[in-house]
């Protein structure tokens, strides 16, 4: 019998793991909860009515359809009985020689659960457009609405932490209020939106040097947004947040908060923790060794969000898509290496610089000592993007729903699903 590699979550991580162990003498079972991959870079884009929710995720089973070695299963792995060497699935099993975890991470709250229901992060198709049916309606009910500081409310957007999907939320809704809703009202003029950014340390982008933060907030402030820096939320409810900033803490209302801050590992951190004895960090990531298995279980490996490699800087990897496609395919290089009796170097991150979008049309790029902003680090942006949108044909809808939208200043995707009555 060949071989057997179970990998569990089809994001970047699990998927370009599968794609590189497509020649190898190895029966691969991929399983993963939901049938698509989903390319979570672009989700701000269905958040906002600039793209479907289909140009941004592909079934798996069709991505990996040429892959004659592997299965695609749709089911959700709960638990793991690590001496036998088998993964629990909610309805049944699976059992492996290698085990290859990367579920990835979500948003977390501090310990403030009851915001989720009132301040929703972006993850998953269903977040994004659960934010799009808020943003949305968030305008139908200030045209309707003859009460001023009511109107105000409806017209105030508050984005809650200003790392890049923060501001990329933050841009795009300056651009919705600015540009693309400019003709659609009678009664409300979107343009007096509101929208403010509220990030806790001195600087949007904190994990970018100072002079591309510095950039991304004049473009910011060019679209309209208020970048809070320096500022914590300290209460969320229906009728908007409080702000602390200094020793002062300010009420705002706002009837739509959308969450950016905080990211917690997939609970199967813990599963693996108690099961197989990994090592965990206080984000619940699982602490891995330099070949990405995890200690005394050498068959076990976890890759993408959901693993902490510190081995290279001393600090762990952060949690990017260049990091999980790159730990993907080296996972698939080590079982053949050892497949082939042979060993493998310890997993080495190539870090290609990091890239953030500020609005249609302005970016920021860090690439080491190259530092871009503007228009061509846009460019740049798109370039990446596009290119690394898995299938070709999501490239090329995507490419051209863009380039009109560009052209149009139009968001042609702004429909409000699931509306409450
Ligand atoms: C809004 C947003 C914007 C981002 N923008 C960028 C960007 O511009 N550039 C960048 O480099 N990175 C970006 N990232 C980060 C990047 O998307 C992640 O680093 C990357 O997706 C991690 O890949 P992964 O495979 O570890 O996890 P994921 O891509 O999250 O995949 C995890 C998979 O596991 C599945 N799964 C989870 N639990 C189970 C279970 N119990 N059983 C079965 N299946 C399970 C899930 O369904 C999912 O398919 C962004 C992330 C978000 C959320």
């Amino acid at each position: 019998m060949a071989h057997r590699v179970v990998i569990v979550g089809g994001g970047f991580a699990g998927l370009y793991a599968a794609k590189a162990l497509r020649s190898a003498p190895v029966s691969v079972t991929l399983i993963d909860r939901r049938n698509f991959h989903l390319f979570q870079p672009l989700l701000y884009q269905v958040a906002t009515g600039g793209l479907s929710p289909g140009e941004i995720a592909s079934p798996l089973r069709f991505v990996l359809r040429w892959s004659k070695n592997t299965e695609v299963l749709l089911g959700e792995v709960v638990d793991l009985d690590a001496a036998n060497r088998r993964v629990i699935l909610r309805d049944g099993e699976a059992g492996f020689d290698t085990l290859i975890v990367a579920t990835g991470a979500s948003h977390h709250y501090f310990g403030n659960d009851q915001w989720e229901r009132l301040a929703p992060g972006l993850k998953t198709i269903e977040d994004a457009t659960e934010i799009r049916r808020r943003i949305l309606l968030a305008y139908e009910k200030a045209e309707r609405e003859p009460d001023e500081e009511s109107r105000r409310a409806w017209l105030t957007f508050v984005v809650v932490g200003g790392g890049p999907t923060g501001v990329e939320l933050a841009g795009a809704l300056g651009e919705i209020a600015n540009d693309t809703l400019r003709h659609d009202f009678r009664h409300i003029n979107p343009a007096d939106s509101r929208i403010l950014l509220v990030e806790g340390t001195d600087r949007v982008l904190p994990a970018f040097p100072p002079d591309l933060s510095a950039k991304a907030e004049e473009s910011l402030v060019r679209l309209g947004v208020r970048p809070v820096t320096g500022a914590m939320v300290t209460a969320i409810d229906e009728s908007g947040v409080a702000v602390r900033r200094g020793g002062e803490t300010e009420r705002i209302g706002a009837r739509t908060v959308l969450w950016a801050a905080g990211v917690e590992a997939s609970p199967l951190g813990r599963v693996l923790a108690e099961r197989a004895g990994a090592q965990l960090d206080r984000a619940g990531r699982v602490i891995v060794e330099p070949d990405l298995t995890i200690a005394e279980h050498p068959e076990i490996l976890v890759i993408g969000d959901l693993a902490n490699f510190s081995h290279q800087t001393g600090k762990p990897l952060p949690g990017v898509a260049p990091v999980a496609m790159q730990q993907g395919r080296y996972a698939a290089h080590l079982v053949r290496k050892r497949l082939a009796g042979e060993s493998a170097p310890p997993f080495h991150y190539w870090d290609k610089g990091s890239l953030a979008t500020i609005g249609r049309a302005a970016a920021v790029a860090d690439f080491g000592r190259i530092h871009i902003s503007g228009y061509v680090a846009w460019l740049t942006w798109l370039f990446v993007h596009l290119m690394y949108l898995v299938e070709f044909d999501n490239r090329l809808l995507v490419f051209i729903q863009w380039a009109y939208n560009y052209f149009t200043f139009n968001r042609g995707a702004r429909l409000i699903t699931r509306n409450q009555p």
